[in-house]
C-alpha cells in the first residue's frame, strides 16, 4: 500500500479541462512553461526524480487513444511515470465495449469511475469538448485533456511548441515581435491551428503561412488572428519568405483525412525544406516539426544547429508532466522538492 501523501492535494485549478486553446490565458502559458522548466530541474538528480514519482503517486490517469499516437501517447504515459501517476490505457478500441456499441458518454463515464484524470485523442473533432461537458454535468467531474481531436485542435502541442519557442528566443527578447513562417498542410494540421491561438499572446508577433492554395490555414483562425491585431500573411511562393524567417513550423500532408477517393497531394520539393532551403534561411532561424516527418522534411536537416524538432520532441514530456502538475494541484509540492 502507498503511503498517504504527507500534503493533501491542492484543489484543482482553472482551466479545469485542457480542451480550446482558444481559452487559454497568457499567465497559464507562462506558469506552464516556468513548471516545466523545474520539473527539468528538479528531474536532473537522482534525488529529485524519486521525489517527483512521489509528487502524484496517490493519483491514476486514463489514457484513451483511439487515433493512432507515437509521440503524444509516450510523452504523456512516461510524463506520468515521472510523477508517480498510474496509467490505464485503451489504444484500440476493438477491445474495448465500444464494439458492443457502448456511446463515448458512457465509457467516459466509466473510466472516470476508476481514475483521476481522462487523457483522450481521437480522430472526430469535437469528442473531447464532448467528454468535458458530460464531466461537468456529474458529480464525479474529472478533468478531461484533449491530447489531439482530428484535424480540429492539438492544445498540448501548442503548449509545448509555446515553450520549444520561448526557450529558443529566451536569449532574443522572448517570442514578442518574432516572424513565425508556417508551412505545409495547414488546412488540416490541428497543431498549427492550435498555435495560432496561443501566439496571439505574443505582441508583436507576425505569422507568414506558406501553403498551396488548397490547404491554406482556414478561416476561423484567420479571424481569430485579425480579432486580436496579429499580423498574418499568406503565400504559394515559400521559397521568398524563408530568408526572412525566426522560426518555421513544418508540417505534413495530413492524408488521413482526405476525403473518400481524395488522393490529395503537394509538391514537396516547393513546400519542404532541404539543404538549399536551409541555405536560404537566417542563421539563427529554429525549424521546429511536430512529426511524424514526410518527404517535406529532408533528413539531412537533422544535423544543422537550426533543426529543434528532436527537442521539441523531448519538451512536450516535460510540458505534459508540468500540465498535470498544474491541472492535478501539486504545484506546491513541486516548489518543495525545488528548494
Ligand atoms: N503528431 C502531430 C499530430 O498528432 C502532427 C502530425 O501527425 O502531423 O497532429
Amino acid at each position: 500500500m502507498p503511503a498517504e501523501p504527507a500534503v493533501p492535494p491542492a484543489p484543482l485549478r482553472e482551466p479545469f479541462h485542457i480542451i480550446d486553446p482558444e481559452s487559454f490565458h497568457r499567465t497559464f502559458l507562462d506558469e506552464i512553461c516556468a513548471l516545466a522548466t523545474d520539473v527539468r530541474a528538479v528531474a536532473k538528480s537522482r534525488e529529485g526524480r524519486l521525489g517527483l514519482q512521489a509528487l502524484l503517486s496517490d493519483r491514476r490517469a486514463m489514457l484513451y487513444f483511439t487515433q493512432p499516437s507515437t509521440r503524444t501517447f509516450l510523452s504523456f504515459d512516461n510524463a506520468c511515470h515521472i510523477l508517480g501517476i498510474r496509467t490505464s490505457e485503451i489504444r484500440d478500441p476493438s477491445t474495448s465495449s465500444e464494439v458492443k456499441g457502448e456511446s463515448l458518454e458512457d465509457s467516459i463515464r466509466t473510466f472516470s469511475s476508476y481514475v483521476d484524470i481522462i487523457i483522450m485523442r481521437s480522430a472526430e473533432p469535437g469528442l473531447a469538448a464532448r467528454a468535458a461537458r458530460l464531466m461537468d454535468s456529474i458529480a464525479r467531474r474529472l478533468p478531461i485533456v484533449n491530447a489531439g481531436s482530428g484535424p480540429d485542435q492539438h492544445p498540448t502541442q501548442a503548449l509545448l511548441d509555446i515553450y520549444t519557442l520561448d526557450r529558443s528566443f529566451a536569449e532574443r527578447g522572448g517570442i514578442e515581435g518574432k516572424t513565425i513562417g508556417m508551412m505545409g498542410d495547414l488546412a488540416r494540421g490541428r497543431t498549427v491551428r492550435s498555435l495560432c491561438h496561443l501566439l496571439r499572446h505574443y505582441p508583436g508577433v507576425r505569422l507568414r503561412f506558406l501553403s498551396p492554395p488548397e490547404f491554406r490555414m482556414r478561416a476561423d483562425v484567420k479571424e481569430t488572428l485579425s480579432r486580436h491585431a496579429i499580423e498574418f500573411d499568406e503565400t504559394d511562393e515559400p521559397a521568398t519568405a524563408l530568408p526572412g524567417l525566426d522560426a518555421l513550423y513544418l508540417t505534413r500532408l495530413q492524408s488521413e483525412y482526405d476525403r473518400p477517393g481524395e488522393n490529395a497531394r503537394f509538391d514537396h520539393a516547393r513546400f519542404g525544406i532541404g539543404p538549399d532551403e536551409l541555405a536560404r534561411m537566417n542563421p539563427d532561424a529554429i525549424i521546429m516539426h511536430p512529426l511524424p516527418r514526410g518527404p517535406e522534411l529532408d533528413p539531412r536537416v537533422d544535423d544543422d544547429p537550426r533543426a529543434m524538432y528532436w527537442r521539441q520532441e523531448r519538451n512536450g514530456m516535460w510540458v505534459r508532466a508540468a500540465l498535470l502538475i498544474r491541472v492535478l494541484g501539486a504545484e506546491a509540492q513541486l516548489r518543495e522538492l525545488g528548494r
